[in-house]
Parts: C-alpha cells; structure tokens; sequence
C-alpha cells in the first residue's frame, strides 16, 4: 500500500465516528506515523508504505475512534501560528482562545503595558504567544497545576521565551506585585455539561454549577492584583456572557465591558479595561 491509499484508508476508517474532520485527521495521524510534514506527504504519494508504519498506523486509528483527541495522539497541537507540545497532563488549546490572545496583543500595544499575567496558563499558550509577539513585555503564567507547568516550560523553551516567570498558585495569589493585564482561559464548563470518559484533565474544564466559579473567584481577586488603568480578559462560554458582565461590573462599576464572537458567534472573550 502506498501513501495515497494509506491516507484514504485512514480517512475512511474515521469518518464514521468523525464526518468531516476524518479527512484532516487521517493526514494528522498519517503524517505523525511516517514523522514527515505535509509538503512531503503530497510530494510523494506513490511511495510504499512499511508494514511496520501500516501496523503503526491502524494503532493510532484505534485510538482516534476510542474517543482520544489527535493532539495527545501525535503530541502536538498548532495554536496562533505556534506549534505546542500537549499531552493529558493539559488542555489541548482551542482555537477561539486566539481571540484572548489577539486581543491582548493590541490592548498591550495601545496602552503600552508591560506586566502580563496568563492566568490557568495550561501547556502555555496564551503565554508564550504573548511573550513571542510582544517582545520585551514582562509575562507571568501562572498555574494551580504542577503538571501543568511544567509542560507549559517545555513550551517556552521551544520557542526560546526563556524568560517567562512560572508562577506555581490558585489563580492571582502567588503574583508579588499588580500587573496591567490578566489573561484567563480558566475552567468555565458547568459540572453537568462535563465530557463523561474525557480525555481532558477535568480540573482544566470544570467551573462548577453553573461553569463560573473560578471565574467569580478570580474577578473577586482582580482589585489588589490588577494595575488601576488596566485591563482583564477572559475566554467564557455559550450562555455566560451577562452573568460575567454583571460579575465584572459589581467589582468594577466604571469599566468599560467589550464582548468578541468565536466563528460560530458565541460571545467567546469578555474584555474589561478600566481607563
Ligand atoms: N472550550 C472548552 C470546551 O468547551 C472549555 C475550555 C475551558 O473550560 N476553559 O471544551
């Protein structure tokens, strides 16, 4: 077998449980089995395959229709153009939270900020994005998972942004000193909608009845650990965005509250800045 009909094996294989998505996850798994990128595969579609990557292959298309993610499959996952190393130990990042990011990167430019804080950093990839873009920023990450940061260090060496302070602690606690701006893609899924047999650490999702306990909590830190002209952005979801604008609002009564849609237009990132 060959790669091209290696690759419409797989597909086919997965598109029952995966419609379309079987077809970029099939390249996925593919691609990892024979440790080539895209432009290779393509190159050389008529290039037999082993047994040995076919046994490999089938292997890995098993665990695909076990339920588990690609991302902790191959060990990899693209996110703002970046590429992190993920496995169970963290979240795999989604693409929404480049809205966070996106954000935060202009915020941080216009005011000319300095101290970041990426609250709930997970594998990182809220900050080492900001840390690769906004050279020169002060960033701090800071996660209630040791795990957690320690995969979020890999990420940072890997994209040489060395000097990101990790912060070990429950969400603001263990920064020293207020920053100008707190980014947070905490636990925001109500404890009954939670993934039965997930995948995913359940602390990186669960944000309690109604998904905004950690949220509340964090908002109800912000006044001692964020600068008095700075800003506070969070990655909420479906159905959240009143009840955290009128969180944000009763600790902050002048703020000026912006809300931003994913592509399926859920308001996705709530966006506080003081001044
Ligand atoms: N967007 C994620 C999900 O729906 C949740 C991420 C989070 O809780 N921060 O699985």
């Amino acid at each position: 077998m060959n790669r091209r009909e290696a690759l419409n094996w797989a597909r086919r294989a997965l598109f029952a449980q995966l419609n379309e998505d079987a077809s970029l996850e099939g390249e996925i798994l593919l691609k990892h089995v024979l440790k080539i990128d895209r432009t290779a595969l393509f190159s050389s579609p008529d290039e037999d395959m082993t047994q040995a990557q076919l046994n490999e292959l089938d292997k890995l298309i098993a665990r695909r229709l076990e339920g588990e993610p690609s991302a902790y499959i191959t060990g990899h996952k693209e996110f703002y153009g970046l590429d992190f190393v993920v496995d169970k130990r963290v979240l795999i990042p989604r693409p929404e939270t480049e809205i966070l990011v996106e954000n935060a990167v202009s915020l941080t430019r216009s005011y000319k900020f300095t101290y970041i804080a990426d609250i709930g950093t997970g594998c990182g990839c809220i900050a080492v994005s900001l840390s690769v873009k906004l050279i020169g920023a002060c960033v701090y990450a800071v996660d209630v998972s040791r795990d957690a940061i320690t995969v979020a260090k890999q990420n940072a060496a890997r994209h040489g942004v060395k000097w990101i302070n990790f912060l070990y602690g429950d969400l603001l606690q263990p920064l020293h000193e207020p920053v100008d701006i707190i980014v947070a893609n905490l636990p925001y899924v109500k404890k009954s909608d939670l993934p039965v047999n997930g995948f995913e650490p359940v602390t990186a999702l669960d944000g309690g009845e109604d998904g905004l306990d950690i949220i509340r909590k964090l908002i109800r830190q912000a006044p001692a650990k964020l600068n008095p002209y700075g800003c506070l952005l969070l990655e909420i979801g479906l159905g959240q965005a009143e009840a955290v604008e009128l969180l944000l609002q009763k600790e902050y009564p002048s703020a000026k509250i912006q809300l931003f849609p994913d592509l399926a237009g859920i308001p996705r990132a709530a966006v506080m800045r003081l001044t």
